[in-house]
């Protein structure tokens, strides 16, 4: 009786930690496809991603706060370096 007992506790423990051990392993693969995405954000930024892989940026794009910043980070190089190289010639003559 004890041993069916512990037998069944023990079956519905090892499910329990089976359970959770894949959801565990589901955790870690959405993380890593969450920075595999994270990957995308320079093709992104030049207009050079696939259109469904954008779409799926765009949403990454909400929930990660390193590519958040990062964008803003390479819109705003983009910006100086647009700047940089506005015509204002400086005059370089002697
Ligand atoms: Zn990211």
């Amino acid at each position: 009786m004890i041993s069916i007992l512990s037998a069944v506790v023990a079956a519905a423990t090892a499910g329990a930690l089976g359970r959770a051990l894949a959801r565990r392993r589901i955790l870690q693969l959405e993380a890593l496809v969450e920075q595999l995405r994270c990957g995308d954000l320079v093709d992104f930024q030049s207009g050079e991603l696939a259109p469904d892989r954008a779409a799926a940026f765009r949403e990454h794009l909400a929930r990660c706060k390193i590519c958040e910043s990062a964008l803003e980070d390479l819109m705003q190089q983009d910006m100086a370096l647009s700047l940089a190289a506005a015509p204002r010639e400086p005059g370089r003559r002697r």
